[in-house]
């Protein structure tokens, strides 16, 4: 066969892993050793496979299949930076790409427990414009497999700081909008989820989106199990429109709307992050508005503190002003809370993501 573009292994999920086997003539039996192998323990590439124990059938599969020049590849990318904050609890990798393009991805420690903050785009077409990486325009989406191989790089750091501790949360909270790039993160968040491989639940992942109408609808309708997080940032359309300009396109009404369906069909929470930012949105009367468009629903309110970046000139709000925010949302009966910071002296906050020029 001539032509073919190269594939990663990381892309697929077990069943197609076994299609794939199947077609080249290998017992499908041989799937579920390789997935685990790439997923359970995560072997970083493909001498750790062929230093591995599996069966001749899959070992010469491997060797004649998989590396340069060969019908597959795996996702493994080069970490040319990794920054610890100096709490010593937030890692920040700077990740290049087999095309030489750069990511960044988060490892956060709390109370006994590891967050991933994980990127799905190069970039972000969205353009909120207190945000690092919608500053820096799109480049372009990832693919399943360069989503999973950010948790896989992010278990092994963990792995050899502190052995025994696991990832236990998700957040796709890094760089790009995770549903403008709907059916990778889907496939890549199958991926992780799986109990034969990472295995971290449903239930310890969330989506953050700026409020891609179509997305939400879609999440709703396919039964997400997942987390949802919706970026508001304004209560009115011209607050809202001012800081994130794709609300031009799904307007504050249509996305309160597709919030208001998506908690009525799954009978799930919707966590609303707010950043919050001094003059442009931390008025008691922004919060009273907040509230009026929240009633009724299972929603809790996540409060960011305003991360300084250099396209953008706003500030953090004044302590005061946030705690009445949050006093009037709490009044009003909803749960509202301060995002923890972290990883600030890093570079390593909410929208601090950015690719540094000249680095990569
Ligand atoms: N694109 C998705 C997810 C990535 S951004 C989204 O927008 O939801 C993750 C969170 O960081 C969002 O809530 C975003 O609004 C917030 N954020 C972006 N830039 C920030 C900044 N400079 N300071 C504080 N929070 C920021
Ligand atoms: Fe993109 Fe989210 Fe940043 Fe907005 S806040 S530009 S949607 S990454």
């Amino acid at each position: 066969m001539s032509n073919f573009s190269p594939q990663s292994l990381h892309d697929l999920d077990l069943s197609t892993l076994r299609g794939v086997l199947a077609a080249d003539g290998v017992n499908p039996h041989h799937a579920a050793a390789l997935w685990r192998a790439l997923h359970r323990e995560g072997l970083p590439g493909r001498e750790a496979l062929l230093a591995s124990s599996f069966l001749p059938p899959l070992h010469r599969w491997i060797e004649t299949s998989v590396g340069e020049g060969k019908r597959w590849f795996l996702d493994a990318p080069e970490p040319v930076e990794e920054i610890p904050s100096t709490d010593g609890l937030t890692r920040k990798f700077l990740l290049r790409l087999a095309d030489g393009q750069t990511v960044e991805t988060v490892l956060m420690g709390y109370e006994g427990r590891h967050t991933v903050c994980l990127s799905t785009q190069a970039g972000c077409a969205m353009g909120c414009v207190f945000c690092a990486t919608g500053q820096m325009g799109f480049v372009r989406h990832l693919r399943p497999g360069e989503i999973v191989a950010q948790v896989h790089h992010a278990r092994r750091v963990l792995r050899s700081l502190e052995p025994g501790k696991r990832v236990r949360n998700l957040v796709l909270m890094g760089m790009g909008e995770p549903l403008h790039n709907y059916e990778a993160v889907m496939q890549a968040l199958g991926i992780i989820s799986d109990t034969r491989g990472i295995a971290i639940g449903p239930a310890r992942i969330a989506i953050s989106t700026v409020g891609v109408v179509p997305g939400i609808r879609r999440l709703a309708e396919e039964g997400c199990p997942y987390r949802l997080a919706v970026s508001l940032h304004g209560s009115s359309e011209e607050e809202r429109g001012a800081l994130v300009p794709v609300s031009k396109r799904w307007p504050l009404a249509e996305l309160m709307a597709a919030c208001r369906d998506y908690g009525r069909d799954t009978g799930k929470r919707i966590f609303f992050e707010w950043t919050l930012i001094e003059g442009k949105n931390d008025s008691p009367e922004t919060a009273a508005r907040l509230a009026a468009l929240l009633q009724g629903m299972d929603a809790h309110v996540n409060l960011i503190p305003l991360n300084p970046t250099q396209g953008y000139g706003g500030a953090e709000s004044h302590p005061e002003s946030a705690r009445r925010f949050q006093k009037v949302l709490r009044e009003a009966g909803f749960p509202c809370t301060f995002r923890q910071r972290r990883g600030i002296d890093v570079e390593a906050g909410c929208g601090m993501l950015r690719r540094v020029a000249g680095r990569s």
